[in-house]
């Protein structure tokens, strides 16, 4: 049976069959997945979505998967909430987020690229797989990898946040802490994948796992009703997400599911590693390479593989970069959690803080249908609000020592005494 998808050189269109990867052998640039979109017109209707799984392998039709591929991993489906309460707080009167903190099964949405990227590593018979990662890949890929019984190799920085690698190591994965930053350490997984012929799912397996992204999209536009929001708000490591987003809708046009409309995309970086957010704010088309220095580790990619065409989708929709400090990002994880309820790692507080500036600038109308990404769980950064809460002295279980509690507590006192008990 014919493939309904292959390989095709972003630059140069050169085809090629369906291969472990990533890099034009002419040019030297990097291969994207193409679909054959006719053969997916008549898998892929609304009617057929709806009856299918309440994971993102509802759109198998549109992912790089063979046609009878049975997932393992019910990864994605994820809320998509309006935000009115954050709204209100920085002047937005259409606000959604989409809620990725609890994508399953390890709380980002790099669940969903692991997903596609693994279920072509058991097609390309790969027993062994790995991947470089800034911490939230390297969970996905021990998770799944343990689902599916493969081996897995995870290279990290050195230095990242202490949850990030127990959730890890749990599941059973070789993890290998890296001496270097992460572009050091993606330059070693493309040489352990030359050597030992293993299924990196960011480096050979690359345009596989980026189609994976996909499925956010796909989720916003059949979650607002089967349309498509005005604006996006993407965080951006190595720049793949937010360009997905676009194929997504592009496809979804092209299929006939949701009317034509140019969508507005807006990317978010830490200002300590922001190479793409630079590259659109400066107008230029090639993106110089930063030494990573920020609490956002998750985005903290100095040279990101897909940084050009991230800030070429962004100029071309008419939307804009923008990049926000450490502090900046601390106080975003805590409004989003106070005014909305949902805790997010340092990378939501990126995309938060973002999001709040691009209103308070005028970036973004108040009225247009904004879509705010959220990809990832607070409960992986903790360390990030280190020291952001007192820890009180514990008190005895009686109601005196309580209402002695509240009177030292300035705020509340006006609470204390009968007169204020309705
Ligand atoms: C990896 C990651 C991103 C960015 O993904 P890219 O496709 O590399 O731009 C965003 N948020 C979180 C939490 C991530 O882990
Ligand atoms: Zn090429």
């Amino acid at each position: 049976m014919a493939a309904a998808y292959e390989l095709r050189c972003r630059e140069c269109g050169k085809r090629y069959d369906n291969a472990p990867l990533s890099i034009c052998e002419e040019c030297f640039s990097p291969l994207e997945v193409q679909c054959d979109l006719d053969a997916a017109k008549r898998a892929f209707t609304r009617e057929k979505i709806a009856a299918g799984p309440t994971s993102m392998w509802r759109y198998q039709a549109l992912l790089p998967v063979p046609d009878d591929y049975n997932p393992a991993t019910p990864a994605g489906w994820t809320p998509l909430l309006r935000a009115p309460r954050l709204a209100e707080r920085i002047g937005a009167k259409n606000l959604w987020i989409k809620n990725d903190a609890v994508c399953l099964p390890t709380l980002s949405f790099k669940d969903r690229v692991v997903a596609v990227a693994l279920a072509n590593a058991q097609t390309f018979g790969f027993h062994t797989v790995g991947c470089s990662s800034t911490g939230n890949l390297a969970n996905a890929v021990a998770a799944q990898a343990a689902r599916l019984g493969l081996k897995s190799y995870i290279l990290v920085p050195a230095d990242l946040e202490p949850a990030k690698i127990l959730n890890t190591q749990v599941y059973g994965a070789t993890l290998v802490r890296i001496d270097g930053n992460y572009d050091h350490v993606n330059r070693l997984c493309s040489q352990i994948a030359d050597r030992y012929n293993w299924g990196f799912v960011n480096v050979n397996l690359r345009p596989y796992y980026a189609e994976g992204s996909k499925t956010v999209g796909f989720e916003i536009a059949e979650q607002l009703g089967w349309r498509l929001p005005d604006n996006v708000v993407v965080p951006m490591a190595g720049g793949s997400l937010i360009t997905k987003i676009r194929k997504a809708f592009k496809e979804l046009i092209a299929l006939g599911l949701v009317e034509e409309k140019e969508v507005r995309f807006f990317g978010a970086q830490a200002t300590g590693c922001s190479p793409i957010a630079v590259a659109v704010k400066s107008g230029a088309d090639t993106i110089e390479p930063q030494r990573p220095r920020t609490i956002a580790r998750s985005l903290a990619i100095g040279n990101p593989a897909d940084g050009i065409y991230a800030a070429r989708v962004i100029r071309d929709s008419g939307g804009w970069a923008e990049d926000v400090s450490d502090v900046e990002i601390v106080s975003a994880i805590q409004e989003l959690a106070e005014t909305e309820g949902i805790f997010t790692e340092t990378a939501g507080g990126v995309t938060t803080a973002v999001t709040a500036r691009l209103y308070a600038h005028g970036r973004i109308k108040p009225e247009d249908l904004t879509v705010s990404c959220i990809t990832g769980n607070g409960l992986k950064t903790t360390d990030a609000l280190q020291g952001a809460y007192e820890q009180e002295a514990a008190i005895r279980p009686r109601l005196s020592d309580f209402e002695n509690y509240l009177e030292e507590r300035s705020d509340d006192r006006e609470l204390v005494g009968g007169s204020s008990v309705r």
